[in-house]
């Protein structure tokens, strides 16, 4: 059975009061982490720097990831600062790698998984106090200011893309702020997205030759993904979701 489309909670009127209400009182407590680190980056400060006319996104060619290549997950841990414990339980998740195996046909493939950055994203709209956010250029990220770790949008993901912070978060990166007691995951860097940049994990797949990754603006006709998509057959994971990913995958 196919689930209807989500509402876009964004455009709900009451949701948007609350929102708001929530972050100018985030406003006037900007929490600082340590020098030059404050959760304030990812409330309306980001917002701010999004453009409605674009819809930010990837496609990941999986016949050009290699299975023994871990390029991407390096890059990001370097990039937003976090750190997996071997512990698959609570380790974060902004991204991963995942091998898979058709089952009659034998045929193996590995790739990437992170954020899906859905147009009809699950997580925000179970998010009880607006803390998960789809900004108008698509990307999908959590407000740490009221974020109260209920877990909930976890929950919702049906791509466990989203991690918690258990424990203090030390030598925290001043673009990737983190905090115990709140929900992360991948924010398709928009820290360098916002300064006309490519996420981390894309750059270092193009570094290691693979090229198996690529970033670009799905709303430009013009755009070099939006041509591939137009050209090359290409899916969601779980489609029959219809939360339309922004991360779209072809030849899987
Ligand atoms: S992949 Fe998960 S965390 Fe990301 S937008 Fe979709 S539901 Fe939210
Ligand atoms: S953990 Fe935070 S972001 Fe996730 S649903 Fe709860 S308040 Fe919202």
């Amino acid at each position: 059975m196919k689930l209807p489309a989500l509402n876009n909670k964004s455009e709900r009127p009451a949701e948007l009061n609350r929102r708001e209400f929530f972050k100018s009182g985030a406003a006037v407590a900007s929490v600082t982490l340590a020098p030059g680190v404050t959760l304030m980056a990812f409330g309306g400060e980001a917002s701010a720097n999004a453009d409605p006319g674009k819809r930010w996104g990837m496609l990941i060619d999986v016949n050009k990831c290699s299975t023994d290549c871990n390029a991407c997950v390096t890059a990001c841990s370097e990039e937003n600062g976090w750190k997996l414990d071997g512990n698959p339980e609570t380790d974060p998740q902004w991204i991963r790698k995942i091998d898979l195996k058709h089952k009659e046909t034998g045929r193996e493939a590995s790739l990437p998984m992170m954020c899906q950055h859905c147009e009809e994203p699950p997580c925000v709209d179970v998010c009880p106090t607006g803390a998960s956010f789809k900004r108008v250029d698509g990307i999908v990220l959590v407000d740490k200011h009221i974020c109260i770790g209920c877990r909930y949008c976890m929950m919702a993901c049906p791509f466990k893309a989203r991690s918690f912070v258990h424990e203090a978060v030390e030598d925290q990166k001043s673009n990737a702020p983190r905090g115990k007691g709140t929900v992360e995951s991948c924010t398709l860097c928009v820290h360098r997205v916002d300064k006309g940049g490519t996420p981390a994990c894309v750059e270092s797949c193009s570094a290691t030759g693979n090229g198996a990754m690529m970033f670009g603006d799905l709303n430009d006709p013009n755009s070099e993904i939006a041509q591939a998509l137009k050209n090359y057959p290409s899916m969601g994971l779980r489609d029959d979701l219809r939360v339309n990913p922004g991360i779209r995958y072809t030849n899987l």
